[in-house]
């Protein structure tokens, strides 16, 4: 049970942050991983509480308190094959998660919680260098093929399982290159594209074969979903070749605001702008989206808009503001509150502690301007029962504005991957498919399978993981009946 004293001994360290005057100037990430003396004392602070809720409270079962005790006896080796278990790729988890097993860890009812999220890249970062992370190509085939359609981390994570089972996996990608949100979405001050190629390569050692900018089902798109697609490859064709299809094509369809002015140049979706910088960070030419000097607001309260931000500030924005309607949650909340579930208190990411005004309570009500952007035009409102929202009146407001980035979410997946299977759907767009029992991530066509955002929602990256991970699972025993 990591120290005796751990915890009253050891306070938690965090890693160390370049300082935002210096991390504005560049793409590059700039949270460093713990030193090895770091990382035995972090996971020695972990008291092996009896019952795991940060195990249970993350949504791949990482076993942290045996992790954490092996990370302690300075064991990395044997905390990362624990690691490893049940996370396909911690290295992005280690830098991307929001951590949802901290806001599980008990310690966290009466101090900082355990940073088991430091720990988890330290060991997959410590893992790569020491040539511990290997291809595991599958001993024999099994003589079963899956097409996996979409290469974000629920594609990724299950092609590697089946792969790994014996099949002969074939990804199709729209765009030019894989890892889905991962590639072209995440910034890559928060995760550098090296070490998706990285896992891309390992794939390939493993027997994974990839189709990039090849379309599958259909070519149309709704407006805000991009594709790099030259080639189509239709539902029928797909069915034919493969034993398997599992759908992952993400939640694609952004959420807009049609309200007067949406016309005007100078209003972009958020991915507009920020698959544009991946693209330029990449070396493939300037983001056309040119937020030099310019006044920007970011109209949304999640993590697209705070990469929006920090996107937007490292561009050299004169101003970043961000217009939440949200009311603004508290700054502290009682420990036991949602516990061993994510707290629902006000929180300031990286982003925006690069310096944006964000505004709580606000609406945004008509983009104003004359052939370009000049401004929003904003109302105070107030949340009431049945999320309710209710303008408040003489609360009118009017903020400058050149750019406008709208990262309001996602809806659903586009509707005519999901119509050219001909599947169900649940009430928002999803691809229906259950997510536990008997036919568990199978579609309404039971040789569909579904995993990730396109089946659950927009959520995270782990669940995408967790779900990419269990779906092979569901794919193998179906095929295996
Ligand atoms: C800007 C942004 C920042 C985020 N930051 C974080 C974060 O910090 N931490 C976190 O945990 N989560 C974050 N998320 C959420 C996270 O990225 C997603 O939950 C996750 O990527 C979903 O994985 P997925 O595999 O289901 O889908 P995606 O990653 O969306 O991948 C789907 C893939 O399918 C492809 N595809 C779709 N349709 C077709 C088709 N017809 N033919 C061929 N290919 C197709 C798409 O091109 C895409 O590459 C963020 C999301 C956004 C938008
Ligand atoms: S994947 Fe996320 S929730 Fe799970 S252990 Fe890692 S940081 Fe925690």
């Amino acid at each position: 049970m990591g120290f005796e004293r751990g915890f009253i001994e050891i306070k938690r360290i965090e890693q160390p942050h370049q300082p935002v005057e210096m991390r504005i100037r560049h793409f590059n990430e700039f949270i460093s991983t713990l030193s090895d003396k770091e990382t035995v004392l972090q996971a020695g602070r972990c008291m092996d509480c009896g019952i795991p809720f940060c195990s249970h409270a993350c949504p791949l079962h990482n076993v942290m308190p045996e992790i954490n005790q092996a990370a302690c006896e300075n064991n990395f080796a044997k905390a990362f094959t624990l690691l490893e278990a049940t996370n396909n790729f911690p290295e992005i988890t280690g830098r991307i998660c929001p951590a949802l097993c901290e806001e599980g860890c008990t310690l966290s009812l009466t101090d900082k919680a355990v940073g088991i999220k430091s720990v988890e890249r330290k060991l997959a970062d410590y893992a790569f260098e020491h040539g511990l992370v290997k291809a595991r190509p599958a001993p024999r085939t099994n003589h079963k093929s899956a097409a996996i359609v979409g290469s974000g981390p629920a594609g990724l994570a299950c092609a590697q399982e089946l792969a790994r089972l014996g099949y002969k996996v074939t990804v199709f990608e729209k765009n030019d290159s894989a890892g889905g949100l991962l590639r072209y979405g995440i910034p890559d001050f928060k995760l550098s594209k090296k070490l998706i190629d990285r896992r891309i390569r390992q794939l390939e050692t493993e027997g994974v074969t990839f189709r990039l900018q090849t379309m599958v089902g259909s070519s149309d798109f709704e407006p805000g979903v991009h594709s790099d697609g030259t080639q189509l490859i239709t539902a029928a064709e797909l069915k034919a070749q493969f034993d398997a299809v599992v759908l992952c094509p993400g939640s694609e369809v952004p959420r807009d605001l049609p309200l007067e002015g949406r016309g005007l140049n100078g209003i972009y979706f958020a991915l507009d702008f920020l698959i544009a910088q991946n693209r330029e960070n990449n070396g493939c030419g300037p983001n056309p989206i040119e937020v030099k000097d310019q006044k920007v607001v970011v109209i949304g309260g999640g993590e697209t808009a705070s990469d929006c931000i920090g996107t937007a500030i490292r561009k050299g924005a004169a101003s970043v503001t961000q217009l939440d309607y949200h009311e603004k949650l508290p700054e502290n909340v009682d420990p036991f509150t949602n516990f061993p579930y994510w707290k629902a208190k006000f929180r300031t990411s990286t982003s925006q502690e690069e310096g944006c005004t964000r505004l709580f309570a606000c609406s945004t009500t008509k983009f104003t301007g004359k052939g370009h952007l000049d401004g929003v035009d904003t109302v105070q409102v107030k949340w009431g029962p049945g999320r309710k929202i209710t303008p408040l009146p003489d609360t009118e407001g009017h903020i400058d504005a050149d750019i406008a980035l709208i990262a309001m979410g996602y809806a659903h997946p586009s509707a005519a991957l999901v119509q050219a299977f001909g599947l169900k759907t649940d009430a928002r767009g999803n691809i229906a498919a259950p997510l536990t029992g008997e036919g568990a991530y199978r579609t309404s066509d039971p040789q569909i399978f579904a995993a990730g955002d396109g089946r659950k929602g927009q959520s995270l990256v782990v669940y995408a993981l967790s779900e990419g991970r269990q779906c092979a699972q569901a794919v193998h025993q179906a095929l295996s009946a």
